[in-house]
């Protein structure tokens, strides 16, 4: 049976994890960074040494091509891959896998002309990871830029993305130019660490998403009054920071007993204004996370935990303001593409799991745009985001060869 070189992948995978490598272990390769544009010229060179054909897309997306050159609604394409930045300390495998996978799968194919009738690519799609705009090439290359909030794109530390793109060389005024002709991707399959321990602990080789997890956060801001924080009598205080506390375990709780059991929260940023010990908290600030993969679930959710702050506020004579600072929705995989997925699996006698993905990844925006799915392959410990984030070679040569055969089967 056709398969992948596990010896080629190491390699490809040991080759990118040196740009941005760390003393002790692990990777800092941010969007557009020198180490990022070195990895760059790599993978282009990568691609054509595996026979492929490369190009970049104005929003920085890397494409290697075979029996393509371009995007044609003519002849749609079946789409690999995933992306090759990383979170600051990040790991080698969070993203590299999908790209170098499909890099490996697509080579093979190349080698052994097993039957292609639709045209393939892989993608490194690019600032996956936000650090400037999170899934910035796969929204631009799917039609989700909203060039208006190009200008304003921005790092935490304030580097602004026009900067960041000028420094490798692009325009990001541009990016948007990278949208895909409608009807030119005829399915898309990315394979992905899972990044948690589901998997493992199931002693399950290969998972199957279902579907990809909405996310949303809001700024909720409670208002009292600041006082003397000796001289005010308990009563009378109107305190903007118990008003949040109190909220942030209520929602907790809210999320955890009327959720779908998937459903899951985060309170990650807190303010307290004027924040010094002798005076009343004036202004309780956190950022609400919610993630859910049912879009109903999740609209409910959001309206509970809204109505829920307001009764707190009322309760505690604080007034409350929520501004909403990003909502993805929940991506459903397709039917088709889960399937094929499985199938190939069973060629291979891998036992599969279905499952959602709690974390964001570029399939979710294929998905608004042709057949999307992903495979997963187990975490060690389900460590990610992390130096020691790893997975077993023998799992990533598994899980490989589950993505070679999809892409064989989707292609045919
Ligand atoms: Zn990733």
């Amino acid at each position: 049976m056709t398969a992948i070189s596990l010896d080629r992948l190491r390699t490809r995978i040991e080759a990118l994890a040196r740009f941005g490598a760390l003393p002790g272990g692990g990777v800092t390769r941010s969007a557009w960074s020198p180490a990022h544009e070195e990895a760059r010229a790599w993978l282009v060179d990568d691609m054509r040494t595996a026979g492929l054909e490369p190009w970049i897309d104005a929003a920085g997306n890397v494409f290697g091509g075979l029996g393509m050159r371009a995007f044609d609604a003519a002849r749609p394409a079946v789409v690999t891959g995933s992306h090759i930045d990383t979170v600051p300390e990040g790991g080698i495998l969070d993203g590299a896998l999908g790209v170098l996978a499909g890099l490996e799968a697509l080579h093979v194919i190349r080698e052994t002309g097993a039957g292609h009738g639709r045209p393939l690519a892989v993608a490194a799609w690019s600032d996956e990871e936000g650090r400037y705009a999170s899934l910035f090439g796969s929204r631009a290359f799917c039609g989700k830029l909203d060039a208006a909030h190009i200008p304003e794109m921005a790092a935490a530390d304030g580097e602004r993305l026009v900067d960041a793109m000028a420094g490798a060389g692009f325009d990001a005024l541009r990016a948007p130019e990278a949208r895909a002709p409608a009807g030119s991707v005829g399915a898309y399959v990315e394979l992905h660490i899972e990044q948690g321990p589901r998997l493992e602990e199931a002693g399950i080789p290969i998972g199957v998403v279902e579907a990809i997890v909405g996310v949303r956060r809001t700024r909720v801001i409670f208002i009292g009054q600041a006082d003397h924080a000796g001289t005010t009598p308990m009563e009378r205080r109107r305190d903007g920071f118990l008003a949040a506390a109190e909220f942030a375990l209520k929602a907790r709780d809210l999320v955890v007993k009327r959720g779908s059991g998937r459903s899951v929260t985060n309170f990650g940023v807190v303010h307290v204004h004027p924040g010094v010990t002798n005076i009343v908290p004036a202004r309780g600030e956190l950022i609400h996370e919610m993630r859910e993969p049912d879009p109903a679930v999740l609209d409910r959710l959001a309206r509970e935990c809204s109505a829920l702050a307001k009764r707190v506020a009322k309760r505690r004579q604080v007034q409350v303001e929520f501004r909403p600072l990003s909502a993805t929705t929940p991506a459903p995989c397709a039917p088709r593409v889960q399937a094929v997925i499985e199938e190939a699996a069973a060629t291979l006698g891998l036992p599969t799991q279905r499952m959602h993905s709690a974390a964001g990844h570029d399939a979710q925006n294929l998905a608004a745009i042709t057949d999307a799915g992903m495979i997963f392959i187990p975490s060690k410990g389900g460590r990610s985001h992390r130096v020691d984030e790893m997975s077993d070679w023998d799992a990533i040569e598994r899980g490989a060869n589950v993505l070679l055969h999809t892409l064989i089967a989707l292609a045919s």
